[in-house]
């Protein structure tokens, strides 16, 4: 007789919620571990954020999302899952203001080329005359950068779309933000960049980037199929509506599925859902100073309006800043410049219009049809597409897309995070799970670690993960093709105290890869340590 063939899941089952990036990283990583884990989802699909929505055969992600990384490990899963699926891309994005097409980040030879002779002269009249009076207290985002570019470049490059992103005027954001990304930059020291040579030169990250043949679903979706054949499962359409705990164990999960309550016990958790939901969701509820802390925290939204256009050419971009204040889209992805594999018909190109939004303000809550529509008119009136060309249409909406930083965030998440470092058995990762601004890498190794410390009992601090990373487009920066941190956030209110916080960014000012907030100028990078 031989003994039974050891099986952990049946006594110690890990159970995931959430298959976006971090849920389905720790799948993996699971599964390479001899691991059959559960992973619940509440979408119909994988991917999270980083899913691809498909419409009559377009491809269109929520944002355009680049694949890079710092972290190899990361990369080297990416090419392990994809292989010759993940495409290496070339980068081309610019700005878009009255009908013309400036670099992005702005060069100023560039710039002043576009603008000409008269505005720029006015442009450079204008920051004389800030220098020479400028506001004597700079409390405002507007105040900060008009002393340091003069009034005429903020109206032109600064003011719309820091407005789009973030929601609210420039003039009651506060400096802090603008100072915390660009210390040391103004236009004289952006134009005197042009003439210094750059320090490191990192090209990669800046003109090129990975990017799946049929966008990031597809990375999910191959992730998935292989979490099942070796032997997990991942549930799709499978909200996590309630987690159980004894004390400081959490016991399981009520799940809704195909109309029924069930009930999925494990004994290890790994939960990528908001944290916010997650400590809302626990029965017994912890203490009320916890769920006062989750209800301080915020978030941002956005909507994509997703466009079929009867045109085999729109424009060379991945994706354009719109800075036209007459307009509320905010950036524009042009998904076939992707990867021509998100469109079905060459003849054809799929639009992404993004616009930032609050859940339940006017955009959020305008019906699909209306915002198809607004999304016609718009591109007509900056001049991109012909309202007629545009054949078809539809609209995602993403709840949560971007964790808001505020004032009293770091106060509000370490009360939250106190609390669940305390349960045994349960870790929260990714990017709402921590509440922290990760791209897909960091989202990814997190779940990651999560599974580390569960099967090989290692101990990492998954709350301190990018925090003291930098990217390399970041470094790439100093070459003056790009500075800033790569990300931003729109951030409603007073800067964060938080010294490691690179995240939230001042909207159409600095970071850059996902609300499209980007870096003025392209100039000398200062570092933040
Ligand atoms: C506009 C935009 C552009 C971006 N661009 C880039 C880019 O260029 N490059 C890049 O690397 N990253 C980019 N990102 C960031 C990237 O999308 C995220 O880092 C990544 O998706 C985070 O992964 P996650 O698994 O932590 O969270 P999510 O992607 O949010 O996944 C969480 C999952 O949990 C599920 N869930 C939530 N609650 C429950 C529940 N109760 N029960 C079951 N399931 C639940 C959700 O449905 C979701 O599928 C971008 C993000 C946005 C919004």
């Amino acid at each position: 007789m031989t003994d039974p063939v050891h099986n952990p899941d049946a006594e110690h089952p890990v159970v995931i919620i959430g298959a976006g990036p971090a849920g389905l990283a720790a799948a993996y990583e699971l599964t390479r571990h001899g691991r059959r884990p559960v992973v619940l989802e509440a979408l119909p699909r994988v991917g999270g954020l980083a899913r691809t929505e498909e419409y009559k055969g377009f491809a269109f992600d929520l944002g355009g999302h680049r694949f890079f990384t710092k972290v190899s490990e990361v990369e080297e899963t990416w090419h392990e899952i994809l292989g010759a699926d993940l495409l290496h891309r070339p980068r081309l994005s610019r700005i878009y203001y009255r009908r013309r097409f400036f670099d992005y980040p702005l060069k100023p030879l560039n710039a002043f080329a576009g603008l000409g002779p008269l505005q720029s002269a006015l442009i450079i009249l204008s920051y004389l005359r800030w220098k020479i009076r400028p506001y004597p207290q700079e409390e405002t985002f507007e105040e900060w950068v008009t002393n340091r570019f003069g009034r005429r470049l903020f109206l032109m490059f600064f003011k719309a779309y820091t407005e789009k992103v973030w929601g609210i005027p420039c003039s009651t954001l506060r400096a802090e933000w603008a100072a915390q990304r660009i210390k040391g930059l103004s236009l004289k020291t952006a134009v005197l960049s042009m003439f210094v040579k750059p320090k490191t030169r990192i090209k990669s990250l800046v003109t090129e980037f990975y990017y799946p043949r049929r966008g990031p679903g597809m990375m999910w979706n191959t992730v998935m199929r292989a979490v099942e054949q070796r032997g997990g499962s991942v549930r799709l359409n499978s909200p996590v509506l309630s987690i159980a705990r004894t004390g400081s164990r959490i016991d399981h999960v009520l799940v809704a599925s195909n109309g029924r309550i069930e009930s999925i016990a494990g004994a290890q958790f790994i939960s990528s859902m908001a944290v916010t939901d997650l400590v809302r969701k626990l029965t017994p509820p912890p203490p009320a100073e916890v769920l006062d802390a989750a209800g301080q925290l915020t978030y941002r939204d956005f909507l994509t309006v997703c466009l079929i256009v009867n045109r085999a050419h729109v424009f060379p971009d991945n994706w354009i800043y719109i800075h036209d204040p007459e307009v509320k889209v905010g950036r524009i992805q042009n998904f076939k410049n992707w990867s021509p594999e998100m469109v079905p018909d060459p003849t054809k190109t799929g639009l992404g219009l993004e616009y930032f939004c609050t859940e339940g303000d006017d955009l959020w809550t305008m019906a699909d049809a209306d915002l198809i529509e607004l999304g016609k008119r718009e591109l007509e009136r900056v001049g991109l597409v012909r309202h007629g060309d545009v054949e078809d249409g539809c609209v995602v909406r993403v709840h949560k897309a971007y964790p808001v930083y505020d004032a009293r965030y770091r106060e509000h998440l370490d009360v939250i995070r106190k609390f669940v470092d305390r349960l045994d058995n349960l870790q929260t990762v990714g990017r709402n799970g921590l509440h922290r601004y990760n791209n897909q890498d960091h989202a990814m190794l997190t779940g990651m670690l999560a599974v580390r410390n569960i099967t090989l009992n290692q101990r990492h601090d998954l709350w301190t993960v990018n925090t003291d990373q930098e990217y390399l487009e970041e470094i790439a920066s100093t070459n003056g093709a790009e500075r800033g941190n790569g990300r931003a956030t729109p951030t409603q209110a007073a800067p964060s105290r938080d010294p490691d916080d690179r995240s939230p960014a001042s909207g159409a000012l600095l970071g850059g890869r996902e609300a499209g907030a980007f870096s003025m100028f392209a100039g000398r990078r200062t570092r933040r340590r």
